[in-house]
């Protein structure tokens, strides 16, 4: 097993790192387990060797399954080796140095689906880490009509096609290079394409029937070769550099991590350096692990121990201390080199994703540090301040935390890919702080985004509750049903909405005279809290007597405190109704005759 051979001294070529994005149900996984299966039912010993995390090619599996495409003498690097966790989580948790672990990246996208959100996220993680990719327009085996050549190149499938079933699928492929150029990225069918670093080759295939398959991976192949050549050539014998995919307990060891090595050695017994929660954490490797093949998975171990573990490669390690660790970290080997000096190395690298807080903001978790960044990004361009942000589930901490935010639009967490504890879940019910989990980022920024709008709409709504509205009304004439105790009388009223139990004004001489309070509205015998303006009611006083402070015809108004005809005028004229924005107009008029600045 050339991955595990630790012999190896100086320089040599790795293996390429491709790691598979797109969006949910574009066929990343089917496509993953079509080239294992493939590389399986080829049926070399050691055709394809599982990794933890990762799955590895040899040169000479990829050549046969490519067939004629493939010719093993044109290359020198061993193979590929493909991230087996899809998506791009994953793939933002894949990170070395501050760019992309992965050397390369394929996009699959459903010819018949196009663009979707998550493609153009994973589009920008690309172009961000400046990852090179191609892209796997899946499915073409449901065009209708399609004639499947299980496994056979895409340029043979697709001759064995009718007219109508080609130009279906050229129609769909021209819409995939359209998506991206919207994206700002040249593409054209591979075949077509010149220069790779210049233009993106889309590959048609079908993740079932393995239609297209061989070009992908001669594709994959071609562009390490050509372009990935001087990246590859590493000391594999040296010490190791990793970084962790995931933390996992596992029974008999505690804590530990899965970790892709993209440079170097780690043996059994190395100290290693790896990024913790609080500092980072020096420990020693007790056991290295390798997943059993398949047949044996479900006996008791289902790891097999190896000695040492040479990159590129997927190996979970076992060492104590690793609870804190974080996805997305790094881990270094400290073999031959000054202790101290590693651990300096990697707390710079955590101090490149640390993320700007501030003393008021959301709290944000997220699954891994690559995906805490692009979280914080994200929330960046939406400005939206952070008050704390971190990397793992939702604690009954992170609640506490929320909850002392000043504002209530930022008593909340955005969770990004993680589980609520149940804890937490209990604090949150208590505390009243809001969660929203997502996992797609910029969703997840627009529900927050939406709950903030919604929020100031419902302030404002309280705001006009407690405020008094304006309204102008008439006593009618001949509509006096009561004289006093209380006066009843029938009102039109004129503008604004009239309210029960507020004070109701008449001007005298220029004056606004006090006559009493609104006791009761009745429409057509019912009675009714409000009424708007057009409407004709019976409307009960307390206070005056028809014929002495009041007469019929007089025009009446809710009496306006001061501080709400300057907040109504202010800040809210935009969300009363122009009726109603007329009534104050004409009140705020009749005040400002005898007193130029009432309610400024
Ligand atoms: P993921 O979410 O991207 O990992 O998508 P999956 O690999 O789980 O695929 C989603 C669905 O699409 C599954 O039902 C697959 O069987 C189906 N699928 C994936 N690739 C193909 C393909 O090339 N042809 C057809 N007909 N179905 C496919």
């Amino acid at each position: 097993d050339p991955d595990t051979d630790a012999g190896a001294t100086g320089e040599s070529l790795r293996t390429p790192i491709v790691a598979v994005l797109g969006h949910v149900d574009h066929g990343k996984t089917t496509l993953l387990d079509k080239i294992r299966g493939s590389a399986v039912s080829e049926g070399e010993a050691g055709a394809i060797t599982q990794h933890i995390g990762a799955t590895a090619v040899p040169l000479e599996t990829v050549s046969n399954m490519a067939g004629s495409l493939v010719d093993p003498t044109d290359f020198d690097l061993p193979g590929l080796l493909f991230i087996d966790t899809p998506g791009h989580h994953s793939f933002s948790t894949l990170r070395a140095r501050g760019g992309a672990l992965a050397d390369i990246a394929v996009l699959v996208v459903d010819v018949n689906d196009g663009f979707q959100p998550q493609t153009v996220e994973a589009i920008d993680i690309l172009r961000r880490t400046g990852t090179p990719f191609i892209v796997a327009a899946n499915k073409v085996d449901t065009t209708p009509g399609w004639n499947a050549q299980e496994g056979s190149p895409i340029k043979q499938t697709y001759e064995a096609q009718s007219d109508r079933a080609r130009s279906m699928l050229d129609e769909n492929l021209y819409e995939v290079i359209g998506n991206l150029s919207d994206e700002g990225f040249s593409a054209d069918l591979y075949w077509r394409v010149q220069n790779f670093q210049k233009n993106i080759g889309v590959v048609p295939l079908s993740a079932i029937t393995g239609e297209g398959i061989p070009d992908l991976l001669a594709v994959l192949m071609g562009l390490s070769q050509r372009y990935m050549k001087e990246e590859m050539a590493v000391d594999i014998s040296g010490p190791g550099k990793g970084t962790v995919l995931e933390v996992k307990e596992e029974k008999g060891f505690g804590a530990t991590l899965d970790v892709v090595l993209y440079d170097g050695t780690v043996r059994e017994g190395d100290t290693v350096v790896v990024g913790g929660t609080n500092e980072p954490i020096v420990t020693e490797v007790r056991a290295l692990l390798q997943p059993r093949p398949n047949a044996e998975i479900r006996t008791e171990k289902r790891f097999d121990k190896v000695d040492s573990v040479a990159a590129a490669a997927g190996v979970k390690i076992a060492a104590p201390d690793l609870d804190e660790a974080m996805a997305g970290a790094p881990v270094r080997v400290v073999r031959g080199r000054e202790r101290d000096a590693v651990v300096e190395e990697v707390r710079k690298e955590l101090a490149q994703i640390e993320v700007d807080t501030e003393e008021e903001g959301v709290v944000v978790k997220a699954d891994t540090l690559g995906s805490l960044e692009a979280m914080a990004n994200a929330l960046k361009e939406a400005e939206i301040p952070i008050l704390r942000a971190e990397v793992g589930d939702i604690a009954p901490r992170d609640v506490a935390v929320a909850s002392t935010a000043g504002e209530d639009v930022h008593r909340v967490i955005l969770g990004f890919n993680v589980d609520v504890l149940d804890r937490a879940e209990r604090e949150l019910d208590e505390t009243g702080v809001k969660l929203f989990r997502d996992d797609v980022i910029y969703q997840l920024v627009e529900e927050y985004d939406e709950y903030v709008e919604e929020q100031k709409r419902a302030q404002q709504e309280t705001v006009l509750d407690k405020i008094v509205r304006p309204c102008r009304f008439q006593i009618l004439p001949d509509h006096t049903f009561r004289q006093n105790d209380p006066a009843v009388v029938g009102v039109e009223v004129l503008s604004g909405t009239l309210k029960n139990n507020q004070r109701v004004v008449k001007w005298e001489d220029g004056k606004p005279k006090r006559v009493g309070e609104l006791s009761g509205i009745q429409d057509q015998g019912e009675d009714v809290s409000e009424s708007r303006a057009g409407n004709r009611v019976s409307v009960a006083i307390d206070g005056p007597t028809v014929g002495r402070q009041i007469e019929e015809g007089d025009e009446l108004w809710i009496e306006l405190p001061e501080k709400h005809a300057k907040v109504l005028e202010q800040e809210l004229s935009d969300d009363i109704p122009a009726d109603e924005l007329e009534a104050l107009q004409g009140y705020l008029d009749k005040h400002r005759k005898r007193d130029p600045f009432w309610g400024k």
